[in-house]
């Protein structure tokens, strides 16, 4: 299997190596040449899977051999070991045919474990055939960076250095991170916002000199090819629990970068009978803009107390007009130079087609947490701001109450206590067992003035030998 960029432009890459990699040097992104299609036969053969058996029968396909079967069983193995419920990805009922699919069950309580936890594998792996170590840098606002170094904490070929802004992160979210004292993960509180942050991140990777030799820079950002192909699996997963292939099945998926609700869309191409997917944003709406009013322009920030949707462009949508222009890498790069401008419009071919593809809907933080009030007072179940946003969108847009609706709930809610108080809780959602004593914990990490030349001599004399 060969992927491609999506600006067409870049020389196409092996599954390893697209897992080490980024942008494409075209600025584009990674996707496989061809998708693998299942027939509905043997998607009811899956039926009694468990969550990592369909893993691989899922993944297996784009590895093309590369990686042997046996060993990749065992990557998928070990990446879902720490989550704590059985079924890795539980269904609860919310409603008449309305389901929630549990994507917090991982070690960081978000949705992005299931393909971080799956990336660190990975890197290790492919590190070790390789004999080489790199150094996974990053920037975060709160759930990225739990989840990449949760992933990145066993990994003997890889230093992790995550930067946060120094006391903008929630105490839960800071102490996820700074509690994980193994000797390869590096926190980092910058004197600084978020986009200091990034941007530090940003000139790192434009100018990797700092590091001993030997040693490159690897990013774990959403446009990770493999993040993605790890998100497929919860789609068939879900399905398969509701009666699919025989049986379509419906999405509400709170979307940000477009990372997650994009595999929802490969899961369809691929053979799951999906009926409706629906973007549901927050007030960082620039996606249901888009297929509403055909208006992808730049807005400024809002800061909503569901934030790890706020976005102001969603980086994976890329990969998604490359499928509505019909894979014309050319097109996307004319697209992607007008969009400099700060706003674009899409042709009216693969804008209707989107609109075939896609529901959306958007909620602003009023709206979210009477959403939580009301649906723990109908059923007694906490939702997070994400989750809540995700239900909404669901119940207004829904065309058929035949088809099961299933609403991904990306974190769970004692991440977000701010939000849960808001809809009226008289007292913060538990953290679950395992987290009961992080305030506890040990915490480790240093706080650097925002300077680049300070931060790269940190890390050049904290990186492993
Ligand atoms: C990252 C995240 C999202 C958005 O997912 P995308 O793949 O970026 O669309 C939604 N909810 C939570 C809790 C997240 O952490």
């Amino acid at each position: 299997m060969k992927y491609i960029s999506t600006r067409g432009d870049a020389p196409a890459l092996s599954f390893e190596d697209v897992v080490l990699t980024g942008l494409a040097n075209d600025g584009g992104l990674y996707l496989p040449e061809t998708l693998p299609k299942f027939s509905a036969e043997e998607i009811a053969s899956w039926r009694g899977l468990d969550y990592r058996e369909l893993a691989f029968k899922i993944i297996s396909p784009f590895v093309d051999g590369e990686i042997p079967d046996a060993d990749l069983k065992k990557l998928i193995e070990s990446a879902y070991s720490k989550f704590r419920h059985d079924a890795i990805a539980p269904l609860v009922q919310t409603g008449h045919n309305e389901f929630i699919l549990e994507l917090f069950q991982g070690p960081t309580l978000a949705f992005k474990d299931f393909a971080l936890q799956f990336l660190g594998h990975l890197f290790d792996y492919v590190l070790k055939k390789r004999n080489q170590k790199v150094v996974v840098m990053g920037a975060t606002s709160g759930d990225t960076g739990s989840a990449a170094i949760e992933g990145c904490r066993d990994c003997e070929n890889i230093d992790i250095f995550i930067l946060h802004p120094n006391k903008r992160v929630s105490d839960v979210q800071r102490r996820q991170m700074t509690t994980v004292l193994t000797d390869n993960v590096h926190n980092i509180a910058l004197e600084g916002n978020f986009d200091d942050c990034q941007n530090m991140v940003k000139a790192s990777f434009a100018d990797q000199s700092f590091l001993p030799d030997g040693r490159q820079l690897v990013a774990v950002n959403s446009i990770n090819w493999a993040r993605i192909m790890a998100q497929i699996v919860y789609y068939f997963y879900a399905g398969l629990a509701l009666g699919s292939p025989a049986r379509p099945v419906s999405f509400s998926v709170p979307t940000g970068n477009f990372g997650d609700i994009f595999a929802g869309y490969l899961a369809k191409q691929m053979g799951l009978p999906i009926d409706q997917l629906i973007i549901a944003t927050n007030s960082n709406d620039i996606l249901h803009r888009c297929i509403s009013n055909n208006d992808h322009s730049k807005q400024p920030l809002v800061h909503s107390i569901s934030p790890s949707m706020d976005i102001m462009v969603s980086s994976n949508f890329e990969r998604m007009l490359f499928d509505l222009y019909d894979r014309d890498g050319a097109a996307i790069k004319q697209l992607m130079e007008d969009f400099k401008s700060g706003e674009m419009s899409l042709a009216e071919g693969p804008l209707s087609k989107a609109r075939e593809l896609f529901s959306s809907y958007r909620l602003d933080d009023k709206e979210t947490v009477d959403v939580i009030r009301e649906v723990f007072e109908n059923t007694e179940y906490l939702l997070d701001p994400h989750t809540a946003i995700g239900v909404q969108a669901a119940r207004k847009q829904r065309k058929s109450k035949d088809v099961p609706m299933v609403c991904l709930a990306t974190a769970h809610p004692a991440k977000f206590p701010e939000a849960v108080r808001q809809a009226g809780q008289a007292a913060d959602p538990a953290l679950p067992l395992h987290m009961r004593d992080l305030f506890d914990r040990e915490e480790r990490y240093t706080v650097l003035e925002n300077d680049l030349a300070k931060v790269h001599a940190h890390m050049a004399a904290n990186i492993n030998a």
